[in-house]
């Protein structure tokens, strides 16, 4: 009988002869500035641990302490026995870090997102959206059954003109942005949409993943980078990136997070975090606030690892974050340079189409605030070397 899944295995060869086929790097080790993948110590520019936390004593001391006493698993969804104390306590220190009233916690930010967006809109409300917004948003946006429009990227007249032009629809209105686009590493404008919001009385969410732990005051995010308090109204986090673990959380007004309890489908339908997960986000924040020289040093190295690329003749597109694109053009060369900096010795994922416009292909790179300078040094002049063999630099 024919296998009726073989479209599978043609679509994979397909993928093959085109060389977008991607095997999977495996991490040997913690994941660190340097970490061991596939047999090789390398230095980590691949990852999110912008500041370090993965490996952090009080973190790992933390989640030991919550197996040993709550065991491994919390038993259920949060609505039916799953919400332990811990989750609680971790709800109430984000918001009371992020300054609003209340905060709900989730499995992952993919789930923050897409459960968020799906459940407070409907078929007969209006999404407008960033056109690069994460993947996990324009799933929500699509769960949702909302209209959805899409602005070109950063555009916030383009913004205010379709608001404007849905002054006479029915239905509410979501303006929504990442706060850092993961992909070039720059900031949304958000004081502008928030203004648009404002005048247009539309709901104005902003999934902050990379900005966590990144910018502003001990990493509370792009809202309180530009002075927004109380001024956008779902904020989104992740627990996943500098906060070393993995969740992701919404922020926002009490009725909100009661709201998001009753309805957001991946709070309702899917078990909560484990102990040990909650605890070491708690320790996390712990952190956040007592170590601040870690985002310091995040951002020190992110200017000299920039400035070392840019030296070079690397183009690396518009970043304002730790994340740095380095934009080669087409996807065969962003994975070759990818291959020849892993052979001397530093990890940086080659991203192609669909995930980034065709011709802008690139090798993207993240510093933390852990990696050395003889680290930074060293993958510089891996990207000197790989660059002028692959005659992306003189
Ligand atoms: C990583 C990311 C997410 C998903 O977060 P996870 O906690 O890894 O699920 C959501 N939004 C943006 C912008 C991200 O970069």
């Amino acid at each position: 009988m024919a296998n009726p899944l073989s479209y599978l295995t043609a679509q994979l060869q397909e993928w093959r002869q085109e060389g977008t086929y991607q095997r999977l790097r495996v991490l040997e080790s913690e994941a660190a500035a340097e970490s061991r993948f596939d047999g090789r110590q390398v230095i980590n520019l691949a990852s999110n641990n912008y500041l370090g936390l993965t490996t952090h004593p009080k973190l790992r001391e933390a989640a030991l302490a919550a197996v040993r006493e709550f065991g491994v698993g919390s038993g259920a969804v949060r609505t039916i026995s799953g919400t332990m104390r811990l989750h609680l306590e971790l709800e109430e220190r984000i918001a009371r870090f992020k300054n609003v009233e209340a905060c709900v916690v989730f499995q992952s930010g993919f789930a923050a997102n897409a459960g968020t967006v799906s459940a407070i809109l409907g078929p007969d409300d209006h999404i407008i959206s960033d056109e690069l917004n994460h993947a996990s948003i324009i799933d929500g946006c699509r769960l949702s059954r909302a209209k959805i429009h899409v602005f070109p990227h950063k555009d916030v007249n383009a913004a205010e003109n379709i608001l404007e032009g849905l002054h006479e629809a029915a239905g509410r209105k979501l303006l929504i942005s990442d706060g850092v686009f993961s992909m070039d590493g720059d900031i949304g404008p958000l004081p502008g949409l928030a203004e648009a919001a404002e005048k247009h009385g539309a709901i104005m969410m902003v999934d902050d993943a990379h900005a966590s732990g990144v910018l502003g005051r001990n990493g509370r995010g792009t809202i309180d980078h530009f002075g927004l308090h109380g001024r956008v109204h779902v904020q989104v986090g992740t627990l996943s990136k500098a906060i070393g673990v993995l969740g992701g959380y919404v922020c926002g007004s009490r009725d909100l997070i009661e709201f998001l309890y009753h309805r957001a489908r991946p709070f309702l339908f899917s078990t909560s975090h484990p102990p040990a997960v909650a605890a070491a986000c708690l320790a996390a924040f712990d952190v956040l606030e007592q170590e601040p020289e870690r985002i310091q040093a995040l951002w020190d190295n992110t200017r000299y690892f920039k400035e070392g690329l840019t030296g070079s003749g690397f183009d690396t597109g518009v970043s304002e974050t730790p994340i740095t694109p380095v934009i080669v053009g087409e996807a065969k060369l962003a994975h070759d340079l990818s291959k020849a900096l892993f052979e001397q010795g530093v990890l940086a994922t080659g991203i192609g189409f669909p995930t980034v416009p065709k011709g802008k292909a690139r090798v993207r790179t993240i510093v933390a605030a852990t990696h050395t300078r003889p680290e930074l040094d060293r993958a510089l002049e891996a990207f000197r070397s790989a660059g002028k063999k692959l005659g992306l630099i003189q």
